[in-house]
């Protein structure tokens, strides 16, 4: 995608002393990888860290974390990340990022809790992290800005916003939000705080936009209890319910209506029993004594006593779900009588594979419909008369949508615009673009600075470069050639003619006229090139790929990965 935005040219200059920068090097314009930079001549930290899963377009990728090239000329003055609660999109590159720059990291207990499983994982150091409560406040870096963290009701347990008290006026980030009524813990959104501030002058606002498409208020996350219930009444055999594993309220709606039921609860999948471990020990679900039973012993009880909770809501091959639903859990088959409840939603890319497993689902002979079951998910986003709250509450003197497709950040602008507020008053982020916010008060847009995806593989724990990604592609749609040309060494002359070996590409292996044809031609870009290409290794290979990459295309219409192979041949 080229960039409609002009460069930042003096972004590698520090800031000036009146000046305060905000930066989203992810997570606008896109969902996920969610990470804003806030920097100014004292400091200079990050909110939330995320990363990005990878879609099927980019094959042989674990994850995606954003580049921190900005970071770069600024490298010894990082001085901490603030986190607002405990979603991948929002912590998912820590691993990567500490790894580069090990700062503190301050967050809520369900966060930190989150993160410091990962960081074991990754063996790194979990001495970093500094615990935050709900209205805790915090000295940055340098104590120049206080940030504050407010509760707020999302689809995991501690969300918060974050506000933060700068020279340049009071910014209150949303962080991921709804205003539920009714949360399962009780613990509601701090309207009153944000109220509070907002009688005191907000200078800015950044909002959540993800869910500013949907009319009306975000259903309470009570309103899954009727659906499940529902699914439970209508259910002779096991239910099977697969939710993130991070939903805390649901698993504890999803117990507690197992334990109504007389259902033992099975968990299925590393992150529940992570989760729900952490939770516990957190005292963020409570469970009934002697529920939970261990998969062995599965089949010790009638299939009308078993609730199972799995992970791979969103069609993960290595969850719960699928293992199960490719029969590779003893004991506990999916069969006629059963049923399947996805609760969650679908994040976009992962359609595919979510219908994909409950075609096998109903295959083994379980129900996975819906219908006449009422909502068995709610979203942990507000809709838009939530947002509009928000905004009303805060009254900044600037509003700044974050957190969706550019088209939701667009539409966030729309809805600040007819609660009154000005064109000039909403700016519109898009990844890179940078927020100057200055001290008597100009707001300036002055461009975009470098940012970018890695590409991680796990296995390896480390960055694969984009051209790799790109590579993998080309040799998914096109397949790849090689051609080897044997010079030699006293003449300089080919030795034979070239050969040429192609895999998963269009000509047939046994099409030999075709492979002399391309033989010739390698053959005739060696020949003709200048002497002063011939004396340099790599641009006679580029000399000899272009030939081939031109006629190949010309013949037909692939584009292959065309690797020429330049060797000396032995000496007779
Ligand atoms: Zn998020
Ligand atoms: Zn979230």
């Amino acid at each position: 995608m080229i960039s409609p935005y002009p460069e930042f040219e003096a972004w590698s200059q520090p800031p000036a002393a009146d000046e305060l920068r905000l930066i989203p090097i992810g997570g606008l314009g896109e969902f996920g990888m969610n990470a804003l930079v806030v920097h100014s001549a004292r400091s200079l930290f990050l909110v939330d860290c995320g990363q990005l899963f990878p879609s099927d377009d980019q094959p042989g990728i674990d994850s995606i974390v954003p580049d921190f090239a900005y970071l770069e000329p600024f490298a010894d003055q990082l001085q901490a990340v603030l986190l607002t609660h405990g979603h991948e999109d929002h912590i998912g590159a820590l691993p990567y990022f500490l790894r580069r720059w090990p700062v503190p990291v301050y967050g809520t207990a369900f966060t930190l809790g989150l993160l410091e499983g990962k960081l074991k994982e990754h063996g790194l150091d979990t001495g970093l992290l500094r615990l935050v409560k709900d209205y805790g406040r915090v000295k940055v870096g340098s104590g120049e800005i206080e940030a504050e963290w407010i509760p707020v009701t999302h689809s995991i347990p501690d969300a918060c916003a974050l506000v933060l008290h700068t020279p340049q006026g009071v910014l209150v980030h949303s962080g991921d939000f709804k205003l539920d009524p009714e949360p399962m813990d009780g613990r509601t959104t701090g309207m009153a705080r944000l109220q509070a501030l907002g009688d005191a002058g907000v200078r800015l606002l950044m909002a959540d936009s993800t869910n500013v498409g949907r009319p009306g208020r975000s259903p309470s996350e009570a309103t899954c209890y009727k659906g499940i219930e529902a699914a439970l009444e209508q259910t002779k055999g096991r239910l099977f319910v697969t939710t993130f594993s991070s939903n805390i309220h649901r698993l504890q709606m999803l117990v507690d209506l197992a334990y109504e039921f007389h259902r033992k609860v099975l968990l299925l999948g590393r992150s529940l029993d992570r989760n729900v471990a952490l939770a516990r020990s957190l005292k963020l679900l409570d469970l009934p004594d002697d529920i939970l039973i261990d998969t062995k012993d599965a089949s010790l009880f009638p299939r009308y006593e078993l609730m199972v909770l799995c992970t791979g809501s969103q069609g993960e091959p290595m969850s719960g779900l699928a293992r199960l639903l490719r029969r590779e859990v003893k004991g506990l088959p999916m069969q006629s009588g059963d049923r399947l409840v996805v609760s969650a939603r679908a994040i976009p890319g992962n359609e595919v594979s979510i219908s994909r497993m409950l075609d096998q689902a109903e295959r083994l002979g379980a129900e996975t419909s819906l219908e006449g079951l009422g909502p068995v998910h709610a979203s942990g986003h507000g809709s838009r008369d939530e947002l509009a709250d928000l905004i009303k509450a805060v009254r900044p003197s600037h509003m700044v949508p974050v957190h969706g497709t550019y088209r939701n950040l667009r539409a966030h602008g729309a809805l600040a615009a007819s609660l009154g507020w000005t064109p000039e008053h909403i700016s519109l982020l898009d990844g890179g673009l940078c927020l100057r916010l200055f001290t008597d008060g100009r707001v300036e847009l002055p461009g975009t600075v470098p940012v970018g995806k890695c590409f991680v593989h796990q296995g390896v724990d480390h960055m694969v470069d984009a051209r790799v990604v790109k590579d993998r592609l080309i040799l998914q749609e096109d397949g790849v050639v090689f051609a080897t040309l044997l010079v030699d060494p006293l003449s300089g002359d080919l030795a034979a003619d070239p050969t040429i070996l192609s895999r998963g590409f269009v000509m047939l292996s046994d099409d030999e006229a075709y492979g002399d044809l391309l033989s010739g031609v390698a053959r005739r870009a060696y020949e003709e090139a200048p002497k002063v290409i011939r004396k340099d290794p790599e641009a006679l290979r580029d000399a000899v790929r272009l030939a081939l990459r031109r006629i190949i295309r010309k013949t037909t219409q692939a584009r292959p990965l065309v690797i020429p192979m330049i060797l000396e041949a032995p000496s007779a």
